[in-house]
């Protein structure tokens, strides 16, 4: 039994005064179970590292390892007290886990690293044989670690969107540091309390002294949050949200004009929903051909089309007098079109101007967030859905986040 000990010293990697005192299995159980023992009459303060007396040993507590030969392996020790004259009584820290926690450090780094391979909490937590809940514990001790550790980046761009949760009327907001291209945090709800509270957050844990632009939405609560929170920091209209509001434009305009000429029995919008809201890049040849037999009609839905596709020109403009005169120009062509949709969205993007101008200074947009709404998607599913949201945004951090959440005795 000698030898076994030995090899048990050396796999989890103890020094004195820690030893392996004797290692039991039962074939019955599927177990080995590793005792571990303290052979000395001091320790350190886990406070101020000093070395003080052993004052008494508590009774044993049992971590579990990682498999010996596919058998449940836990460690099992009774831990020492010491007693410190600044400190009083404190439980001395052990080399192999967090004292308070029910897996060693090992134990949690392979099931982070498999539950980041396989993105499969249900997998994990059968193969692993321990429960769903004990996997979330897991989960959330890794992001909280990762997220105490990520002060170090200093961020210049954030983004901020939301995402629909269910189907219905449940949405969260994430932010997003642009440049890195990952999630920094998440919370429920898309109204102003909400963006506050979660870009707050961000501010508090992250180096925001160098943050230059927010890009988002149109959307009044996430404007009005971002001047409360980042006062000073430029607010840029995401490029992808405008061109939505234009194709909404475009695509009422069509609904409008097709129902009007279907009443004098005229078919020539029908089933041209698509044409108008696909890039004609991606058109296939009988498409195209549609299309531009379409177009040579003069009908007000091609005039609202070309509106749109005329705008994309403003994400080309080089210096912000370009960008100022393009926009007068466009906008005043949508006025003499008379089209009522358009109108609307060039007002509305006519009132939002200082955030549309500053997309010359910054050139930043939430085309990352389009990508991430996917994989959290993906995320979701597997999952199954999530019956708190905790977990949820728990989820969300842990694959997402780009976090350091190594557990502390492998660092
Ligand atoms: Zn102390």
């Amino acid at each position: 039994m000698k030898k076994s000990n030995e090899l048990f010293n050396t796999i989890l990697g103890l020094d004195e005064p820690w030893e392996v005192e004797r290692v039991d299995l039962s074939i019955e159980q599927n177990e080995v179970t590793i005792y571990v023992k303290y052979n000395s009459n001091k320790g350190i303060c886990p406070e101020c590292q000093q070395k003080c007396d052993i004052y008494d040993i508590r009774e044993s507590r049992k971590w579990r390892h990682l498999d010996t030969c596919q058998l449940k392996t836990y460690i099992v020790a009774s831990l020492p007290r010491i007693k410190c004259h600044a400190h009083k009584v404190k439980t001395i820290s052990v080399p192999w886990a967090e004292s308070n926690q029910h897996f060693s450090y090992l134990f949690e780094s392979y099931a982070i690293e498999f539950l980041q391979a396989t993105l499969n909490q249900t997998k994990v937590s059968r193969l692993l044989r321990i429960s769903f809940s004990q996997i979330n514990t897991i989960m959330k001790r890794a992001v909280n670690r990762g997220l105490k550790r990520r002060s170090q980046a200093e961020i210049e761009y954030l983004g901020i969107d939301e995402k629909s949760m269910k189907k219905g009327h449940n949405y969260m907001t994430i932010l997003y540091d642009l440049q890195q291209g990952v999630v920094l945090d998440a919370i429920e709800g898309r109204k102003e309390e909400s963006a506050i509270k979660v870009m707050q957050s961000v501010k508090e844990s992250n180096h925001c002294d160098s943050l230059k632009a927010v890009s988002m939405d149109m959307w009044k609560a996430y404007i009005n949050s971002s001047k409360a929170v980042f006062p000073d920091v430029d607010i840029v209209h995401d490029k992808f949200h405008l061109m939505k509001y234009l194709n909404e434009g475009v695509d009422k305009t069509r609904r409008k004009e097709a129902s009007k000429l279907y009443k004098v029995d005229d078919n020539s919008l029908k089933h041209t929903k698509y044409l108008f809201l696909k890039n004609t890049e991606n058109m296939t040849a009988k498409q195209s051909l549609r299309f531009e037999e379409v177009k040579s009609m003069n009908l007000e839905t091609c005039k609202a089309w070309a509106i749109k596709e005329n705008f994309k020109e403003f994400f080309n403009c080089t210096t912000i007098n370009k960008g100022k005169f393009f926009f007068n120009a466009w906008y005043n062509d949508v006025k003499e079109s008379g089209l009522k949709y358009m109108i609307e969205v060039s007002d509305m993007i006519a009132r939002h101007w200082n955030g549309i101008i500053s997309y010359l200074r910054h050139k930043i947009t939430n085309s990352l967030s389009e990508n991430i709404n996917g994989r959290i998607q993906q995320i979701k599913t597997i999952a199954r859905g999530f019956r708190a949201f905790e977990n949820y945004r728990v989820s969300i951090l842990f694959y997402l986040g780009n976090l350091d959440m190594s557990s502390q005795g492998i660092l």
